[in-house]
């Protein structure tokens, strides 16, 4: 093994360890808790490397970046997260090499994604993404603008929405980090009260390499580290 496969090797086994404990401490398994390794800050190398341990759901928040890569590992069953913001116009490109749009954040993207993949004869799983810090910077839906539009979200053809998407707040404590988790998972549970039952909010991707832990003890199904895995393998 080169010195950089090991690197992400040992990364990977410790944010998994990391997300074993955070998943028992929530009454959990680990399976129950995905690992979206982001790799959008780098390269072929690294990619080879965090599939070699076994890796195989990507993140990627560029659509260009995620054609590109997943060109260059289209004979990999990598299963490609777009977790950026998707433009509508580059949705007919990237809908189909997706797994799963964290980033719907908005009435007019999810519903040109409806078009785009009833087209193409695709279904694929969307979550909504939600500000739940309120800074102006964040992109997302706010909290209050998402229940009137369920039941429109939910007579969209060929999406699946399957649970909500948050980052905590830009340069925020840890506790500041678990209040926003918390309000991402309450609103959650306030949502899934009356929810069409075309939706499902099963899952809550949110926590980064700076706060996973907490994420996950509040509830994260999906946890999306990038920078962590690259420790010490800094190109
Ligand atoms: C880059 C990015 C991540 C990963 O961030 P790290 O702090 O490097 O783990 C997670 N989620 C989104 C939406 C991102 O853009």
């Amino acid at each position: 093994m080169s010195t950089l496969e090991q690197r992400i090797a040992d990364n990977v086994a410790r944010v998994r360890q990391t997300i074993a404990d955070a998943a028992a401490r929530s009454g959990r398994r680990a399976e129950d808790v995905t690992l979206v390794a982001v790799s959008k800050y780098v390269g072929q190398a690294e990619i080879e490397a965090l599939l070699a341990a076994g890796c195989y759901d990507l993140g990627e928040s560029r659509p260009q970046d995620l054609w590109h890569k997943a060109e260059q590992f289209a004979d990999r069953p990598v299963r490609w997260h777009m977790i950026g913001h998707l433009q509508r116009n580059k949705a007919r490109r990237t809908l189909p090499l997706v797994t799963l749009l964290h980033a719907g954040d908005s009435w007019r993207l999810l519903e040109a994604a409806a078009q785009h993949l009833q087209a193409g004869g695709q279904m694929l799983d969307v979550l909504i993404e939600v500000n739940v810090s309120g800074d102006a910077t964040k992109t997302g839906l706010d909290s209050d603008e998402i229940e009137p539009l369920l039941p429109q979200i939910a007579r969209l053809p060929s999406l699946r929405v399957c649970g909500l998407m948050a980052m905590a707040r830009w340069g925020g404590t840890l506790d500041e980090a678990r209040g926003d988790f918390v309000r991402l998972r309450n609103l959650r549970d306030r949502l899934a009260e009356c929810c069409p039952p075309e939706i499902a909010l099963t899952h809550l991707s949110m926590g980064m390499s700076g706060d996973f832990e907490v994420a996950i003890e509040e509830g994260a199904t999906l946890v999306r580290v990038g920078s962590a895995l690259f420790e010490g393998a800094e190109p």
